[in-house]
């Protein structure tokens, strides 16, 4: 994580908070380390927190939080809203500060109305594209990771992506990040040139995040 801030030129130093998602290994792998290194609290529901893998070790300090509670630090407004994945008590995020909103949408099977209504008029979106259906049937997961990954409680397809920012596209909209984008059933020029088709004639950003590399800074400006 260390390596990925400095790929961009920023430290960790100045980190005040985490806020968690869900349980799942592929989002919770550094916490223990980062928020022991860092000091600072993780902010998580109660689902999450008890169902932490073993590995996560001891945290400095653990801030319970109810799907729908919002948090302000230092000015920045974090509020969360539940989501539908195999976790005990998923939640996914809108930041805001200054009159500016960054929505995220990610490890969530459906996107729902509330998902709609949480993240609309966000000026950058970071939203989930993770499999496609074609790819998926044709890959080599037992029929039950099929059904787990495409149901509603997986993950969001590139269509349910180009569903959702259809809807949340707006004159204002700057920038869109697509992530979790799977390795085995999808690949990033596909889902970019999805989203792209959708943005079609639009000025907002399309940034494809990597496992491997940082995703470029980008400023919400006014
Ligand atoms: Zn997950
Ligand atoms: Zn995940």
């Amino acid at each position: 994580m260390c390596l990925r801030a400095a790929e961009v030129g920023l430290t960790l130093d100045d980190l005040d908070a985490v806020f968690v998602t869900h349980e799942h290994g592929d989002h919770v792998q550094g916490l223990g380390t980062l928020t022991r290194k860092h000091k600072v609290p993780a902010y998580m529901t109660a689902g999450t927190f008890e169902n932490l893998p073993k590995n996560v070790g001891e945290l400095p300090k653990v801030e319970l939080i109810e799907a729908g509670d919002s948090v302000e630090i230092r000015g920045l407004k974090v509020s969360s809203f539940s989501v539908t994945h195999d976790a005990a008590d998923p939640v996914s995020y809108v930041a805001e500060f200054a009159g500016r909103k960054l929505g995220i949408a990610g490890d969530l099977g459906k996107p729902s109305t509330l998902v709609r209504n949480r993240l609309a008029g966000a000026h950058a979106l970071v939203l989930e594209s993770n499999y496609c259906p074609q790819m998926l049937r044709k890959s080599s997961y037992p029929p039950r990771v099929l059904q787990r990954i495409s149901g509603r409680h997986g993950h969001m397809s590139n269509a349910d992506m180009c569903s959702l920012l259809s809807n949340l596209m707006h004159d204002a909209l700057q920038q869109v990040v697509l992530v979790h984008i799977s390795q085995e059933n999808n690949t990033p020029e596909l889902a970019r040139s999805m989203a792209a088709r959708v943005l079609h004639g639009h000025e907002a950003d399309l940034h494809i995040a990597s496992q491997d590399h940082a995703t470029p800074l980008f400023e919400i400006g006014a």
